[in-house]
């Protein structure tokens, strides 16, 4: 009854306090959480006051908790790098969270083994630097996963009396570490690391810290999950691009000797015949044909044709001198050799080179006669190409001086000249 009495006896005052009670409610209403009463508080106003200046706080510290979440989701949405944003949270959480010191590690092999991945402290020197690895059995880390509830040691030299063997925590406080708040990151549901916040002084951490830890933890599992996940891409599209390399390298490949085939043969004949053309420069072309090859097929069967195709293939692909000159197989036991800016004299030379090598391979043919050797013909031609020559007449002229050459006996070399300057 005393106080009511009171109340009643002084209405000037409460008056001037609802007033206050008004600008108050309006300044909140604007947005601004810096409120101020009068200083003349006495019976229940003065608790409406309190109330007022409490909930003035609690609503600025969650405006800020809303700022500060909203400004990392967006730094989230805008990189992939989990250290940018770990960064990020260690300069602009300071006035939320109580910390000198922020640890992220990573649970490698098998979650066997929990490695530091990125720290920053406060402090003169970090003793858990990236790349401290620690066994997680036995760890007492191994329970805060299985509950995925944070944890908070308030003393942690208490901590380490109790649990002496801790290797982390003997550097942690040797960092002048004494409180800290753990948490496990487990991006959809999976164990992938922990976050450790943890201060210079003793009891930093209250249960109230979690929540808003609890939601920095959810957001950096989400930019883990999307590193993650942006790795797999990258993997994926390097894979795609080695397969379409050597889908493309198949491409040129002839399946059963190795060498370059007919297709590639095609595009480097009319890129050399383009540069003859322009440069004024001989081009030679040899068709390389091997004699009696049906027979040899017939007499050994198909399985040692191949083989015998192959060892031809290899031993032409590698007489080949120059870096310029090129041998593709042009189809079924036929070769073909472009040679690039190459007299007729020289070709003629390098086209009986290549008829010896494949002759001291020495492969034997008895369907010839006792001696028989596997052989080849080769059909040459040269050409210094002008604008009205064609690239299809250089092949006709080859093509006719290898039936020459099987005409002629086989195991040998035909050619025609037909660069005009050189007839
Ligand atoms: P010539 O000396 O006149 O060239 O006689 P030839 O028997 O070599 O010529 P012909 O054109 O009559 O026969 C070519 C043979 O080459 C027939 C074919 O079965 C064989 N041949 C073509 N491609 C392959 C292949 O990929 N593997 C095998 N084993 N044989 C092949
Ligand atoms: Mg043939
Ligand atoms: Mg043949």
């Amino acid at each position: 009854m005393g106080e009511r009495t009171e109340i009643i006896m002084d209405c000037e005052q409460c008056d001037r306090l609802l007033l206050d009670v008004r600008d108050a409610i309006n300044t909140l209403a604007a947005g601004s959480y810096q409120i101020r009463l009068s200083g003349d508080r006495s019976g229940h106003f003065h608790e409406v006051a309190e109330a007022l200046e409490h909930l003035a706080a609690v609503l600025g510290r969650k405006f800020e908790e809303r700022a500060k979440i909203a400004e990392l989701t967006q730094k989230i949405n805008a990189g992939l790098i989990v250290e940018e944003v770990l960064d990020h949270v260690f300069d602009s959480f300071h006035s939320l969270l109580p910390y000198n010191r922020i640890g992220f590690a990573l649970l490698e092999d098998e979650a066997r083994i929990l490695r530091s991945t990125w720290a920053r402290s406060d402090g003169k020197e970090l003793k858990i630097k990236e790349g401290y690895a620690a066994m997680m059995e036995g760890s007492s880390l191994q329970e805060i996963i299985e509950t995925g509830r944070p944890r908070i040691i308030n003393d942690l030299e208490l901590y380490y009396e109790r649990n002496p063997k801790s290797d982390s925590t003997r550097r942690i406080l040797a960092e002048g570490i004494h409180s800290s708040l753990t948490c496990p990151l487990s991006p959809m549901g999976k164990p992938l690391g922990f976050i450790f916040f943890s201060s210079f002084d003793r009891n930093a951490y209250e249960d109230d810290h979690i929540e808003l830890f609890l939601q920095i933890a959810g957001h950096l599992a989400v930019i883990m999950e999307k590193a993650r996940l942006y790795q797999v891409l990258l993997e994926a599209q390097e894979q795609l691009e080695n397969a379409n390399r050597k889908l493309a390298l198949l491409a040129t490949m002839d399946g059963l000797t190795g060498i370059p085939n007919r297709r590639q043969f095609d595009a480097v004949f009319d890129t050399e015949w383009r540069r003859a053309v322009r440069g004024g420069l001989p081009l030679s072309l040899l068709l390389i044909d091997i004699d009696h090859f049906k027979k040899y097929n017939d007499t050994y069967g198909h399985q040692r044709g191949d083989d015998c195709l192959r060892d031809i293939s290899s031993a032409l692909y590698d007489a080949m001198l120059r870096a310029s000159d090129f041998v593709a197989r042009y189809g079924g036991e036929e070769f073909a050799a472009v040679l690039a800016n190459t007299a007729h004299s020289d070709a003629l030379h390098s086209a009986d080179r290549l008829r010896k090598v494949v002759s001291t391979l020495d492969l034997e043919h008895k369907a010839l006669g006792l001696k028989g050797r596997v052989s080849i013909s080769i059909g040459l031609a040269t050409i210094t190409p002008g604008q009205s020559d064609t690239a299809s007449a250089l092949i006709s002229a080859a093509d006719r001086a290898l039936y020459r050459a099987k005409r002629e006996g086989r195991n040998r070399v035909c050619a025609m000249d037909i660069a005009p300057d050189n007839d």
